[in-house]
C-alpha cells in the first residue's frame, strides 16, 4: 500500500454497487484520511455522487469501536483481544457440543470484502453447518434465483458500458438509479438517452430517475406508476400485447421468431399461460390505463436493442422469482439477450454485494454458485480445502433469525445489523434477545451490536485491502491507507485467527489478503482466471476462467449456461402480496431507499454531509390520503402495521399513488422494518419488503 510513501491509495466507494473508484489521502496522522477523485477509475472516470464524496467522513469518527467489548452481568467491559477470542471459541464449541453445528448462523456482508466473506464461509463449512447468508438474500435473492436457473448465472447479463453506444430502450422496473445508482444514471443512462434511448420507468413512486429525465414531461419517455406488488399484470399485458401484434403483423419484428426457435424453450408455455387474460382487468389490477401499458410494449418490442434494468420492486416480493422471471420472459420473446445494449440487469445496492454470494457467503451454494447438494461440484472444493462440507442447503438469514433462540442458539454476525435490516424488526431485536452467544464484528456500536455477547472493533473499508465485485460482474482490487486505531483488527485478520483457534493454522492462516484470493480462486470457477497483477486498475468482469481471460462484457453471445444451453422461458400468473389493504389497515405501505443514506444508516447517518441532507425520516402521502386522514404536510404521523407503528414526518406528494404510502429504513426509531412483513418468496427467501398493509394518523 502506498500509504507508506503518503501517496493516496486508489480504492472503491463502499457504498452502492455502481463500483466507483476513488483515491484515498492519507494526511501526517492516521485518522487524517480524505476523499481525492480518481480521474482515470474504469467504472466512473472521476466523478463520483454525495455518498462517494462524503465516504472518509466516518472513517475517524468519534463512534468508532476501538476495543474488544465482552458482555458480563450484562454490560460491556472492555476486554483484550484474547479474551474475546477465548471466548468467542469456548461459546462457539459449546454451542456444537451441545447442540451440534446447526445450532449456529453466520451472517456475512456486502460492506465486507470477497476474501472476508470467503473465510467466513469456510469458517462455517468447516465448523459443519451451511447456515451462513448474507444480506444479498434481502436485496436479489429473487432475482439471482430466476436468472441463474432460466439463463445461467445470478448477476447482470450485460454492462453499464453497453448501454451508452447500443440501447434504444432503457426499462427500469423497481429500480431508481437517479437516486440509488447515481453515476450509473447520470453517466451510463443519461450518455445513452442523450444518443437517442427512451427510458420506460415502472415504478409506484415518482423520484429522482423520472425527475433526471423528465420523464413525466415528454412524450419520448414514459412513467407506467403501477400500484405496489402488480409487476405480473403490468408484464403480462406488455407480453400478451406483444404476441397479439404478432399475430397481426407477423413480419413486422414484435417478437424474434428465429431466437424463440434456435435459443429458448418455454415459449408454448407462455403462449398458453396468457390464452385467456384478461388485458383490461390485469391494467386495472396494475391501476395504470392499458392504453399506456400497450404503448410502452410496442417501444420495447420495435427497438433494435432493449435493456431491462431491475431492482427491488421487484424482487422484494412473495412473487419475487416470478416477477424477474417475467422480464426474462420478454428479453427471450424478443431477442434481448446476448448482445450489447440489451439484457436483464439487477443493479445492485452495495459495492461488493455480487461478490459477497459469488464467493458463497449462501446457504446453498459453495463459491462460483456451486450447488451444495451437486456431489461433483462439492467434492471438488472439499479436495482444496481438505475437509468435508455438509451436503443439505443451511438456513437463510431470515429463517436464522426466526430460529434464533430456538434451533440457533448463536450467531456470528460480520458487518451486518439485522434489528434493522429484516422486515419486523421487532420481532427480529427478540428473537436475537434470546440467542444464547452473538458476537458482533463491526466499526460501530450498531443496533444489533448492542445486543451481542462480544462485540470485535474492525478497521474500516478504508484501511484496508482486498477485492468487491460491482453490479456489473467487475472484481476490482481496493487498498488501503494507515490503520486510525492501533487494536483494531481488519476483518481478515480476525477470521483467520477465529479459525485457526476453531480448527487449525493449515486451514485459516495465510500470509496476506492476495493468498486468500489465490485459494477463492482455486475454488470458484468464474474468477479463477484472475490474479492480483490481472486486476491491476482496471478489474475484470466474470466469468474469468482462464489466466488471460478478460472477463465478459455481455454474458450468452453464443448460448446461456443452463443444461440444455436453451434461456428458459416460462409463464407466470399474478399472486397479490401476502397482506392486502383492509378495514383495519386500509393503505399499502411501500419502502425504497434515499441516495444520501445507505441501508441501515450505520455510516451515512454518522456522516456529516449526509444527515444534513436528510436528519430524519418522513412518509410520502397522496395528496388526496392526506385529506381523507386530516394530514397537513409536515405534520408528524403514526404509521402503523400489524407488527409495529413508527412516527415520521408526513410529506404530502402527487409522487406517490393514492392509497400508497411511502418510508425509508435508515433511521433507527422510524425504520420501515418496524412495519414490514417477513413473509419469503418460497424458492428464493427474499422478504416481502415492498408491500404491506398499513394505516396512518396524525400523533
Ligand atoms: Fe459510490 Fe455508488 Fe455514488 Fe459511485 S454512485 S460514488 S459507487 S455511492
Amino acid at each position: 500500500m502506498s500509504a507508506e510513501d503518503d501517496e493516496p491509495v486508489n480504492t472503491i466507494c463502499p457504498y452502492c454497487g455502481v463500483g466507483c473508484g476513488i483515491k484515498v489521502n492519507q494526511g501526517d496522522d492516521p485518522g487524517d484520511v480524505n476523499f481525492m477523485p480518481w480521474g482515470e477509475a474504469p467504472v466512473n472516470e472521476g466523478r463520483v455522487c454525495i455518498k462517494g464524496g462524503a465516504a472518509t467522513q466516518v472513517v475517524d469518527h468519534e463512534d468508532r469501536l476501538t476495543e474488544p467489548l465482552i458482555r458480563e452481568d450484562g454490560e460491556f467491559r472492555e476486554a483484550t483481544w484474547e479474551e474475546a477470542y477465548s471466548r468467542i471459541v469456548s461459546e462457539m464449541e459449546g454451542i456444537r457440543d451441545e447442540h451440534g453445528p446447526d445450532a449456529m448462523g453466520f451472517f456475512g456482508s456486502s460492506k465486507t470484502m470477497n476474501e472476508e466473506n470467503y473465510l467466513l464461509q469456510k469458517i462455517a463449512r468447516r465448523y459443519g453447518t451451511n447456515n451462513v447468508d448474507n444480506c444479498t438474500r434481502m436485496c436479489h435473492a429473487s432475482t439471482v434465483w430466476a436468472l441463474r436457473t432460466s439463463l445461467g448465472a445470478g448477476a447482470m447479463t450485460n454492462s453499464m458500458a453497453d448501454l451508452e453506444e447500443s440501447a434504444d430502450v432503457l426499462w427500469i422496473q423497481g429500480a431508481n438509479p437517479g437516486e440509488q445508482h447515481p453515476i450509473a444514471n447520470s453517466q451510463y443512462f443519461r450518455q445513452a438517452v442523450l444518443e437517442g434511448a427512451t427510458v420506460i420507468q415502472v415504478d409506484p413512486h415518482a423520484n429522482k430517475t423520472t425527475r433526471s429525465f423528465e420523464i413525466d414531461e415528454t412524450e419520448r419517455h414514459m412513467h407506467l406508476q403501477l400500484n405496489p406488488g402488480a409487476d405480473i399484470p403490468l408484464l403480462n399485458v406488455v407480453l400478451k400485447t406483444i404476441l397479439e401484434r404478432h399475430e397481426e403483423e407477423p413480419d413486422a419484428g414484435w417478437i424474434d421468431e428465429g431466437f424463440i426457435e434456435e435459443r429458448t424453450e418455454g415459449f408454448e408455455d407462455l403462449k398458453e399461460t396468457l390464452e385467456d387474460f384478461d388485458k383490461e382487468a390485469a391494467a386495472e389490477e396494475a391501476g395504470v390505463p392499458l392504453e399506456d401499458i400497450e404503448l410502452a410494449a410496442e417501444k420495447y418490442a420495435m427497438a433494435n436493442n432493449a435493456a431491462i434494468f431491475t431492482g427491488m420492486g421487484m424482487s422484494q416480493h412473495t412473487c419475487g422469482v416470478d416477477n424477474v422471471q417475467n422480464e426474462i420472459n420478454l428479453a427471450l420473446i424478443t431477442g434481448n439477450l446476448g448482445k450489447p445494449g440489451t439484457g436483464v440487469n439487477p443493479l445492485r445496492g452495495q459495492n461488493n454485494v455480487q461478490g459477497t454470494s459469488d464467493v458463497g457467503a449462501m446457504p446453498n451454494v459453495l463459491p462460483g454458485y456451486q450447488l451444495v447438494d451437486d456431489d461433483e461440484a462439492r467434492e471438488s472444493v472439499e479436495d482444496v480445502w481438505g475437509f468435508e462440507v455438509p451436503d443439505e442447503p443451511g438456513l437463510t438469514n431470515v429463517e436464522i433469525s426466526h430460529e434464533a433462540g430456538r434451533s440457533v442458539k448463536g450467531l456470528y454476525v460480520m458487518g451486518e445489523n439485522p434489528i434493522m435490516s429484516e422486515p419486523d424488526g421487532n420481532e427480529v431485536e427478540e428473537r436475537l434477545r434470546s440467542l444464547d452467544f452473538m458476537v458482533a464484528q463491526d466499526i460501530f456500536m450498531t443496533e444489533t451490536a448492542e445486543l451481542a455477547d462480544v462485540v470485535l472493533p474492525a478497521t474500516t473499508w478504508a484501511e484496508r485491502g482486498g477485492t468487491v465485485t460491482n453490479t456489473d460482474r467487475r472484481v476490482q482490487r481496493m487498498r488501503g491507507a494507515e490503520k486510525v486505531h492501533e487494536n483494531t483488527k481488519h476483518d481478515l485478520d480476525i477470521l483467520m485467527e477465529v479459525g485457526s483457534r476453531l480448527f487449525s493454522e493449515d486451514e485459516f492462516r495465510f500470509d496476506d489478503v492476495e493468498a486468500v484470493f489465490e485459494e477463492l480462486r482455486e475454488v470458484c470457477p468464474i474468477y479463477h482466471g484472475m490474479t492480483y497483477d490481472a486486476l491491476g486498475e482496471t478489474g475484470i468482469q466474470w466469468p474469468c476462467y482462464e489466466e488471460g481471460d478478460e472477463g465478459d462484457q455481455y454474458l450468452y453471445a453464443d448460448s446461456f449456461d443452463t443444461e440444455s444451453g436453451l434461456g428458459q422461458i416460462e409463464g407466470v400468473r399474478h399472486q397479490p402480496p401476502a397482506e392486502v389493504p383492509d378495514e383495519e389497515y386500509p393503505l399499502i405501505l411501500t419502502t425504497a431507499r434515499l441516495e444520501e443514506h445507505y441501508n441501515t444508516g450505520t455510516m451515512s447517518r454518522r456522516s456529516p454531509t449526509l444527515s444534513r441532507q436528510h436528519p430524519e425520516n418522513f412518509v410520502d402521502v397522496h395528496p388526496n390520503d392526506a385529506e381523507e386522514y386530516g394530514i397537513e404536510d409536515g405534520d408528524m404521523v403514526t404509521l402503523r402495521s400489524r407488527r409495529g407503528e413508527i412516527e415520521v414526518k408526513a410529506q404530502v406528494t402527487e409522487d406517490i399513488k393514492e392509497g400508497v404510502v411511502w418510508t425509508t429504513p435508515h433511521f433507527a426509531a422510524s425504520s420501515a422494518n418496524r412495519l414490514t412483513n417477513d413473509v419469503l418468496d418460497e424458492r428464493a427467501k427474499i422478504p416481502e419488503y415492498k408491500a404491506a398493509a398499513a394505516d396512518i394518523a396524525v400523533t
